[in-house]
């Protein structure tokens, strides 16, 4: 186990010329570091007082967004911190469907130019419904703040070899894979400190070139998705095959079981840690360095776990988890439901006051399967989705898997769908996914929920 200290000054890369003792990173790394500083601190506070500091700055957040936001001008405004605690639990939930519908009505009028330039994250989340959600350059300082915790909080040293199998357009990151320098997409005086190399494969090669593609790069840290590694693991157990570097896995995107937890164990013999996030809203859950499950990151977001009535669930039930982002004034998200469902816990015993996610429900990711029986993953761009929308105006969309040579396509429209229309969103469905069986379009007014009532983008009706 590193011993590292990530905040010693020493690591900082240095922006500033001549300047090699104490190190001065560049603005953005100043701000990084300066919020890591406190968040350091600011993880032992006693629950409380987290509490009543996150609504400090929710009271800004909501004053802004009455005041500036067409979509909520009715909202009530809280004269204090406190008096807007007591009246959270009344505000309305904010679903998908709403941003879809309020379209420019969410945007705020007058972003405070000092929070930075506004970024637009397309996202498709689990649900079948595209969002572009507007942010600034604060959500990408807390952001990467939030990374650093994780590397941290996981005694990450920064020299170790990062293997990543991930999600790439096709062509991009191809077996037999690509190595560079540096785990992030900053580099030389723009990364916060240095890193080690990087070794990057597409998500969609085959399990045996993944394995090939691990013992070749022998990385120490390898990110990846749940459902891959649990492949991969199974098939080094069977083949015999153990990388003899790797010291950790992190998985993302997807729920990751116990069952893959011990498989990882037996075949890699090293921990995994699980995070959830969403491109959106930023980091939502770390898992504890101690145990399981994952802490709120609060000082990014107010989530809270509910139910249908938009009341807290009590520790232990499952609800609808619904996330406040802090720091977006650009697009003020208030209790917006992210389409998962999650279960909070009790107070952690390694001391940190951040809440305690139990477990998280109902995080699937994409996962098709080809004709050969070779699995992809439905990675769907902002631009396929304005390709799609070029096509004919589909509200929602929904794919269903019927057998290794059909998908379904349903769509929601309010307008009917022309013979040539339907035909251009079936060769646009077999492109985009891909996907090299039929694609048949069948047209609904509304689209079916689950039980749950979440629309889930993929539904796969073959095992
Ligand atoms: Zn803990």
């Amino acid at each position: 186990m590193s011993n590292f200290n990530w905040l010693n000054e020493y690591q900082i890369t240095s922006a500033v010329p001549h300047l090699d003792f104490p190190k001065l990173g560049n603005p953005m790394n100043m701000a990084v570091t300066v919020a890591l500083t406190q968040m350091e601190n600011s993880q032992w506070w006693e629950a409380e007082k987290i509490e009543s500091a996150q609504f400090a700055q929710l009271f800004q957040l909501v004053r802004h967004a009455v005041k500036t936001v067409p979509f909520y001008k009715d909202f009530p405004i809280p004269k204090s911190a406190r008096e807007l605690q007591k009246l959270w639990q009344s505000l309305p939930i904010l679903e998908r469907g709403h941003i879809v519908g309020a379209g420019d009505g969410l945007l705020s009028k007058a972003s405070p130019k000092s929070h930075g330039k506004i970024n637009t994250q397309y996202t498709s989340g689990s649900t079948g419904q595209p969002i572009a959600v507007h942010n600034t350059q604060l959500s990408r300082v807390f952001w990467r703040a939030f990374t650093t915790r994780d590397h941290i909080w996981h005694h990450r040293d920064p020299a170790w070899k990062l293997g990543h199998i991930r999600i790439a357009k096709s062509g991009q990151a191809e077996y037999p894979g690509t190595v560079g320098k540096g785990w992030g997409s900053l580099k030389g005086t723009n990364a916060l400190i240095e890193t080690g190399p990087i070794a990057g494969l597409n998500i969609n090669a085959r399990v045996e070139e993944q394995a090939e593609w691990l013992i070749r790069n022998e990385p120490d840290f390898l990110i990846t998705y749940p459902s891959v590694v649990q492949r991969l693991a199974e098939h080094c157990l069977t083949q015999g095959i153990r990388p003899s570097n790797l010291k950790q896995i992190e998985t993302i995107s997807e729920v990751l079981t116990d069952k893959v937890r011990h498989l990882v164990d037996r075949a890699f013999g090293v921990k995994v840690v699980d995070l959830y996030s969403t491109r959106e809203l930023g980091y939502l859950g770390l898992q504890c360095p101690e145990n399981n499950h994952y802490h709120i990151q609060s000082e990014g977001v107010y989530l809270e776990v509910v139910d249908e009535e938009g009341c807290a669930c009590p520790v232990g039930v499952p609800g609808k988890i619904v996330v406040t982002p802090l720091h977006n004034f650009a697009m003020p998200l208030i209790r917006y439901a992210v389409g998962d469902y999650g279960v909070l816990g009790e107070a952690c015993s390694c001391g940190r006051g951040l809440p305690v996610l139990k477990t998280i429900l109902g995080r699937e990711r994409n996962r098709l399967r080809q004709p050969d029986g070779q699995y992809r993953w439905i990675a769907l761009s902002a631009k396929a989705y304005g390709k799609m929308l070029a096509i004919a105006p589909v509200r929602e969309y929904q794919i269903v898997q019927v057998s290794l040579n059909e998908l379904i396509l349903n769509v929601a429209l309010d307008v009917d769908l022309s013979d040539q229309q339907s035909q251009e969103l079936s060769l646009w469905a077999q492109k985009s996914l891909p996907f090299s069986g039929v694609v048949t379009v069948v047209p609904h007014k509304e689209l079916k929920r689950s039980s749950n009532g979440k629309l889930e983008l993929f539904q796969s009706l073959i095992e």
